[in-house]
């Protein structure tokens, strides 16, 4: 997926992350976070994600472009044309145009780069702020679009691969994004799901039989046929050579979660990857979509399960990305609505869970970690309180924090100069292989995206600070 080959000429514009003051080849952190280690306010009261301070850290291309890219994400009717709007511009503009102006704007502003040295600079950028790598391959499948044969999964697999190799460069505690529908059909995962919640079958599919298939052993899964039998495996095996590779490199490893109709298909793999590697330190974390009504109960049973197999327990924590679909499938299928009936009630649980979380790192240090994955300024501020009450180091990682590349900079460079452990979800990959993944993303993210406003007032208030000159 990675191109090492020559670049267009729009190499500098693919830096996301170009601040004036780190724009230097220099690998030492950014002054600020000098200073933040040495300032004696305890940090929860001194992080102000009001004032948009740390703005002054971006070029002045990088705020008139955020501004541009905020202000046309948060049009619905565009978000909702988009793949009209750019097969359309496509057209129009030719091809080379077109991929320039994208870089320009959209995958500039969400996107690490293309090529290895791209990727590579984005992450020291990155990490010159305080801010660690989450890199995402951007690449699934959903039910109904499989893909043919195992190449396509073994092919994702290498660049898994690869995405590791590039993580493990130089970054304190790296991690890395994972979607189990890259290395196995989605249509699979959908039927271990329903094999799941059937009570005859339910043993076939123990973690401990999961596990064995994953370390190798020849066995069968009865309920499954022979052909899912043998992508089953194959496909276990994937994961776990992926696993394995990311230990080996030192790098955690963030399964994502998915829909509710494979959801327990990825948390049974997921556990079982635990199971093996786990053991010392939780390498391999699963992730918790509070917007389900069932979420803490769930995330109750999987840490009681890893407490039996005795192996640690990692949690990226979020409200859920497939809010509409999920929805419209329970309404046209007609079984209850799994979401959450608001907001509100969505911020409730992720609160329920976060609290649980925080408390089992306090009760079993070392051998459970957790990521607050969102951009929310409010469960943000009170994990911060909660972590100075607790006691909890707040570099030292057991809690980290998680937003993605190119939105909510004024929470994620606040929390670097701070000194938490903050990470950026960072998709890369060529404008062809991204765009898809990046309009899927800006519908599953409307809202989101439509709250942007505060973002974009600060964006506005330095840029126009600089313009006049004002301190
Ligand atoms: C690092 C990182 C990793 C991620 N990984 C995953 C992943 O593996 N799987 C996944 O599904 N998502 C993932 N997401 C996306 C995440 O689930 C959210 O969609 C996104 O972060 C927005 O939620 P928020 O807490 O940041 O923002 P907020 O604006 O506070 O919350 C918006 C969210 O609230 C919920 N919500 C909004 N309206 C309603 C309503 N009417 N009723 C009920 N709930 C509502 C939805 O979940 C919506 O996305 C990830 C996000 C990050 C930053």
């Amino acid at each position: 997926m990675l191109n090492c080959g020559p670049r267009l000429p729009h190499r500098r514009l693919a830096s996301l992350w170009a601040p004036q003051a780190a724009s230097s080849k220099s690998t030492s952190p950014h002054p600020a976070l000098q200073a933040a280690a040495k300032d004696p306010t305890p940090a929860h009261l001194s992080l102000n994600l009001d004032d948009g301070k740390v703005f002054h850290l971006k070029s002045n291309w990088e705020l008139t472009r955020g501004l541009l890219v905020f202000r046309l994400c948060s049009s619905p009717w565009l978000v909702r044309k988009a793949p009209t709007v750019l097969s359309i511009s496509q057209r129009v503009l030719g091809h080379r145009l077109w991929t320039s102006v994208l870089r320009l704007t959209l995958y500039g502003q969400f996107v690490a780069g293309e090529t290895h040295t791209e990727v590579k600079e984005t992450l020291r950028r990155l990490q010159n702020l305080g801010i660690r790598p989450l890199l995402a391959v951007p690449i699934e499948e959903d039910v109904g679009q499989a893909k043919e044969g195992e190449d396509w999964y073994d092919k994702n697999a290498q660049s898994m691969l690869t995405c590791l190799d590039l993580s493990a460069v130089g970054a304190i505690n790296p991690m890395m994004q994972l979607k189990v529908t890259a290395l196995m059909a989605a249509a699979l995962c959908k039927t271990i799901t329903l094999r799941l919640q059937e009570q005859e079958t339910k043993s076939d599919l123990s973690i401990k039989r999961v596990v064995a298939a994953m370390k190798g052993e020849e066995l069968n899964f009865s309920c499954l046929t022979q052909e899912e039998n043998h992508h089953f495996k194959k496909s276990l095996r994937r994961l776990n050579s992926v696993a394995q590779y990311a230990v080996g490199k030192g790098v955690r490893v963030l399964v994502d979660a998915e829909y509710t109709y494979i959801n327990p298909a990825l948390t049974l793999v997921t556990v079982a990857m635990m199971a093996v590697w786990n053991t010392q330190k939780p390498w391999i974390w699963n992730t918790y979509q509070a917007y389900l009504k069932d979420t803490l109960e769930r995330l109750k049973q999987d840490v009681a399960l890893t407490e039996r197999l005795g192996v640690c327990f990692g949690m990226k924590l979020v409200r859920g990305a497939y809010l509409e679909k999920e929805r419209k499938l329970a309404k046209e299928k007609g079984y209850p609505d799994p979401v959450q009936p608001s907001w509100e009630a969505t911020n409730e649980n992720y609160q329920c869970c976060l609290d649980f979380g925080l408390d089992q790192v306090s009760r079993a240090r070392g051998r459970f970690e957790m990521i607050v994955a969102t951009h929310n300024e409010a469960s943000v501020m009170h994990t911060v309180q909660r972590m100075a009450e607790m006691g909890i180091d707040k570099g030292a990682g057991p809690v980290s924090f998680g937003q993605l590349l190119g939105m909510c900079d004024q929470i994620s460079l606040a929390l670097g100069q701070a000194g938490y452990a903050i990470y950026k979800s960072i998709p890369f990959g060529s404008v062809e292989e991204v765009i898809p993944y990046l309009i899927r993303r800006a519908h599953e993210n409307q809202s989101v995206l439509l709250g942007i406003r505060k973002e974009r007032d600060l964006l506005q208030m330095e840029l126009r600070k600089r313009v006049l000159r004002r301190p």
